[in-house]
């Protein structure tokens, strides 16, 4: 198979690699799609210097094999199967996996290549991985299956922000995961639901998505008014979106944010008001099996549609890697090569 390793700033290789073989309750899956999110594109452009690396952390693709354990177990996918699935090893073992709080596991994450390269699983043509970790998708389309990370950390983060039907709900950021948002919220009944962003484009398209409102930074206030649960996934915007909170409201931080930017809440209004900050940081496997349906039976289709940004064959992996850092997309794929 053929494995996409990075290794410098700006720039990647194609490589040839074994294929991997299915342990006793493995699957082996041909990756059919893959998605570049922040950490590819951090790593290309020099952000994070770690080479070489295969990245690649959200992808989707088909069983080509199973392991002898799992072979006809119901329930478990099986060959043919399309699928999306869970790169995260959980060792199911350090205090915070024991707590039911596996996207904080303490053991080291990841696969390494045959040549010790540190390997996520996405940028490569096949990848075994445990059968627990993989969701059958049916005929949804493998763009939309291969965010499938993402919508689970969405799901997780609505799930962190103990959103109700109902619920007025405003997005900082309309971005990948400010668009996921909208449309998973909406699918709770939460409404009505506000995008914030700085970009008058990224506004319009919100609209167009079905926000019911939307508004820059500076008149969020006013336009939306207050809201039950704040979700900021831009960068900034975490004083704005306690600001935003009301009686009992929740702001629910969601993005990476800057080791030094503070994120506070008054004692006094945290006790009388109940506001409360918490955070969502990647995903659980309760939220994969929410969201890998939610790809499966098609109700966010026209949302998920409207996020992906270009396809590259894997050939052109740069290509796609040079667009991504270069003009603001949603979701730009990559197709791997199996042979
Ligand atoms: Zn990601
Ligand atoms: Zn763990």
């Amino acid at each position: 198979m053929k494995v996409a390793v990075f290794t410098g700033v700006g720039s990647v290789e194609i490589r040839e690699e074994p294929d991997p073989v299915a342990g006793p309750q493995q699957v082996v899956i041909e990756v059919a799609a893959c998605g570049i999110c922040t950490f590819e594109r951090r790593l290309f452009a020099g952000d994070k210097q770690w080479y070489p690396v295969n990245p690649g952390h959200e992808a989707s693709g088909t069983v080509v094999a199973v392991g002898e354990a799992v072979d006809g177990l119901p329930g478990s996918p099986q060959v043919g199967d399309r699928v999306t699935f869970d790169l995260l090893t959980r060792c199911g073992t350090c205090n915070q996996c024991r707590r039911g709080k596996s996207s904080l596991c303490r053991m080291r994450q990841g696969r390494v290549l045959s040549d010790g390269t540190v390997s996520f699983g996405g940028f490569a043509g096949k990848v075994a991985i445990d059968a627990k970790s993989v969701y059958p998708i049916g005929d949804a389309p493998f763009t939309h299956a291969a965010m499938g990370e993402p919508i689970a950390c969405c799901v997780h983060s609505i799930r962190q922000g103990g959103l109700l039907p109902r619920d007025r709900v405003a997005i900082i950021g309309g971005g990948l995961m400010g668009r996921l948002h909208l449309a998973l919220a909406r699918l709770e009944g939460a409404g009505p639901i506000g995008v914030i962003d700085v970009s008058e484009q990224r506004l319009a398209e919100a609209t167009a998505a079905g926000a019911d409102w939307v508004a820059t930074p500076e008149t969020a206030l006013e336009v939306g008014g207050k809201q039950d649960v704040v979700f900021v996934t831009a960068m900034a915007g975490v004083d704005l979106a306690v600001e935003m909170a009301d009686l009992g409201g929740t702001v629910v931080l969601y993005s990476a944010f800057d080791k030094d930017l503070p994120a506070t809440v008054g004692a006094d209004k945290s006790h009388r008001e109940e506001v409360a900050i918490v955070g969502a940081f990647s995903q659980e496997p309760a939220d994969w099996r929410t969201g890998s349906a939610h790809i499966r039976s098609g109700v966010i289709a026209d949302a998920l549609d409207a996020l992906v940004t270009a396809e590259y064959p894997f050939s052109q992996v740069e290509d796609a890697l040079k667009l991504v850092t270069s003009e603001p997309t949603y979701r730009v794929f990559v197709e791997p090569e199996s042979e």
